[in-house]
Formats: structure tokens, sequence, C-alpha cells
């Protein structure tokens, strides 16, 4: 497709305004939304008010006349709204890393009799890492995690199963889950679901009420634009907030924080999932971005995304590229809002892209990942990132030695 076409469907688009509200350097083809989401317009003025006003005047009687001791709640349960989860049941805190391992355990509790992990071989590594990291703390007559291939997911789930922990959109090739099948499957045989959102919050529509999911996690710093280290979300079923235990029993999830009990009591309902001091600074950048789906369609959101990269597919497609092959579904119900690609020199072919202001990013051991945030991306961010891609590739520019020097974050 040539530019003007690409720009032509921008001018159609009426979620293509949604950009003018991100501000994005010029020149840049950002395509890293997977990772980090761009910087919302109204984030700095907020952050600056907070600093200097609330923070700079008001000092620790910010928390009452702030209301910043209920910001956990109250963006956790902007973000339930797009998870299609009622209010009362999402917190913002802490990592994915830290609310898996609370989650894991409150899992592992409610079903005494059974102490498997399932999880996918190809999961995203922190998962399969806390997993790990609570299997050896509790030992392995409580706690064991066993990893398969994607393929055999339904057939492991059995009677020893406590919980099942998958990403819906996998990180690597972008496939995606069907969340409510799965979830059918594992509860058939008694197991528990929890589902890690990271690359689904803001860009898929989620109905976790309806499907009946369990557990969930997500992040705040990807399509919901937080923020570097923004911090994540979890989600507990309401049916589950009774009985639901979690080890990490910090104050901030007790019953009663200011009356210094010596004896903890847990908060009622997802509260409890708290456990120190909420960052302020960092949740309140985050409730800034969550502005931008105030007023927004998420079955609007999902179909610009699958346009915007069904439009990158078909481009490299005709383009047929030698050494390319692209890991992620043609089938658009079956990936999320990334198209990978493979090649042998991905890591240098991923600098080069950057060098020519195409930010992508790379994934060992040899995946480019092109992700596409319908907030902020438009097509002609397509036909610039296939354009600057097919000359690196045709005029060689990626063996450039320079291109070759590996860093510390990928
Ligand atoms: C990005 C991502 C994470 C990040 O975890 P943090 O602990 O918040 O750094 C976890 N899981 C998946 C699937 C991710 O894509």
């Amino acid at each position: 497709m040539n530019p003007e076409a690409f720009r032509e469907m921008d001018r159609s688009d009426p979620l293509a305004r949604l950009r003018e509200r991100f501000d994005l350097p010029a020149g840049t083809v950002y395509l890293n939304g997977h990772s980090l989401g761009a910087l919302p317009l109204g984030v700095s003025e907020r952050l600056e008010r907070l600093v200097q006003t609330e923070w700079g005047k008001d000092l620790v009687a910010g928390w009452n006349v702030h209301d910043w001791i209920g910001l956990p709640k109250r963006v956790g349960d902007r973000i339930a709204r797009l998870l299609g989860a009622a209010p009362g049941q999402v917190i913002c805190a802490d990592s994915i890393s830290v609310n898996l391992f609370k989650l894991l355990s409150t899992a592992l509790s409610m079903q005494a009799d059974r102490r498997v992990i399932l999880s996918q071989q190809d999961n995203f590594p922190t998962d399969l890492y806390m997993a790990e990291g609570l299997a050896s703390l509790l030992g392995p007559d409580r706690c064991r995690l066993r990893s398969v291939p994607a393929e055999r997911l339904l057939d492991a789930l059995d009677d020893q199963i406590a919980v099942l922990m998958l990403t819906q959109v996998n990180f690597r090739d972008g496939r995606l889950h069907d969340i409510r099948t799965i979830t059918e499957a594992a509860h058939a045989r008694g197991v528990m679901v929890l589902w890690d959102l990271a690359h689904s919050a803001g860009v898929l529509p989620l109905e976790l009420d309806e499907w009946q999911v369990d557990m969930a996690v997500g992040c705040g710093y990807k399509y919901l634009n937080g923020g570097p280290g923004a911090p994540a979300f979890l989600y507990l079923a309401q049916r589950h907030h009774d009985h639901a235990r979690q080890p990490l029993s910090g104050w901030m999830g007790h019953a009663q924080p200011f009356a210094f009990d010596p004896v903890y009591e847990p908060a009622g309902g997802v509260q409890r999932y708290l456990a120190g001091t909420p960052g302020i600074l960092g949740m309140t950048a985050l409730d800034v971005a969550l502005d931008l789906f105030e007023d927004l369609d998420i079955d609007q959101v999902r179909e610009r995304s699958i346009a915007l990269t069904q439009a990158f597919i078909d481009a490299l497609a005709a383009l047929r590229l030698e050494g390319v092959s692209v890991l992620t579904p043609t089938d658009p119900a079956q990936r999320g809002s990334q198209v990978s690609i493979a090649h042998e020199k991905s890591w240098a072919i991923s600098q080069a892209l950057i060098a020519r202001g195409v930010m992508v990013d790379f994934r060992a051991p040899d995946v480019i990942r092109f992700g596409f945030s319908p907030l902020y991306n438009r097509f002609a961010d397509v036909g610039a990132a296939i354009d600057v891609l097919s000359r690196v590739l045709s005029d060689k520019s990626y063996l450039d030695p320079a291109f070759a020097r590996k860093k510390k974050v990928t």
C-alpha cells in the first residue's frame, strides 16, 4: 500500500484523533507500547501539582485531604471497568511479580488438597520464577510448578492442579488464549484460574466477571500508559473474598492500619492485598493516564488494533522479505496487539530500525516485536515501519558493527 493510502485510513478513523492526547517526539515511529506506553498529555502538569502543592504544601495531611490513602482502590475501580469487573474486586498495587505471589498463595490455600501450579512453558519468565519461588518456600508437599507446552495445557488439567496460571497474550509471538473456554475447562476439573493480562488491559475487550475468572493480574505501564514502573493491579472475584488469605500481610492490608494493633486482621475484600504504603507519585500518573479510557469503547479500540496489525502483516507479506518469518498468528482472532517477526540477525536489525527512528524491541533468541497501541499508533506508522524495515534489509545497514553491541535492556 502506498503512503497516501495509509494516511487516508487515518483520516477516516474516529480513534485516530486520540493521538493528539499524547506527547510523542516528532519523527519517531513508536512501536513499543507493549513494553512502555507513551506519555499522555496532562500527566506532567498533574505530577507537578501533586509535588508542588499537595506534597509540598499539605505535607502529611495529604493522605487525608487529597485522599491519597484511597488511591489504590480508586485506581483499581477505574481499571475494573476495562476488565469487565464490577467495582470492589480490583486493587492497584505493587508489580505483577509480587501480585502473582500473593494470588498464587491464595489459590493454594483455597485448594488444600491440591498442590500443583500449572503453567505454560513459554509463559513470561517472571510468572514462572514467582511460582518457583513460592514452591521452594512452601516445599514440594505443598506446592510444585508444572509447565507444559501450550497445546498440552487442557490435557494436563487433573485433580492435582490447584491453579492454572496463564498469560492471555504471549509476550514473544503475540498469540492469544481464549480466556472463557480455558477457564470453563479448568473449572470443570476443579482448577482455579489466574490470568496475567499484562498485554491485554487497555487493548482487548475483557469480561472477567462474566467469564467467571477467579484471579487476574496486569500491568500499569504497558497499554495503560501509566509510566515506567507504574504500579500493577490485581483482580480477585467477589465470591472468593471471604476466604482469601495472602502472605504479604502488611499494615496497608490490615482492617485498621491506624489502630496499630499488634495482631494482623485482614481488611475486607481486595483491600487486604495491599502490603506496604502505596507509591502516590507513580499511581497518580497512572490515574491521569486512565482518563484516556474514560469515554472509550474498548470494542472500537480492539477493531483499530486488529486493523493496524493486519495492515502491517499484509504489507509484510506483500514484500516477501528474505529470511523474515512472521511468528504472530495471521488470524486476528488469535493475536493481541503486536506483530513479531523472526530473523537470524534480529538483534542487529532491531538496532538499525531504532537508529532510523522506528522504535521496536527485541526478545531473545531472535524475535523483533512491533507493538501497535491503537490509542496513538496510526496507519502512517505501519507504512513508515514497513518502509524502513525493507530498506534496512535491502541495504544491509544492520551489518554495521555498531548494531551488534548488546544492551542491558532490550
Ligand atoms: C510485562 C510483564 C510482566 C511484568 O511484571 P512486573 O513484575 O510488573 O515487572 C509480567 N508478566 C507478563 C506476562 C508481562 O508481559
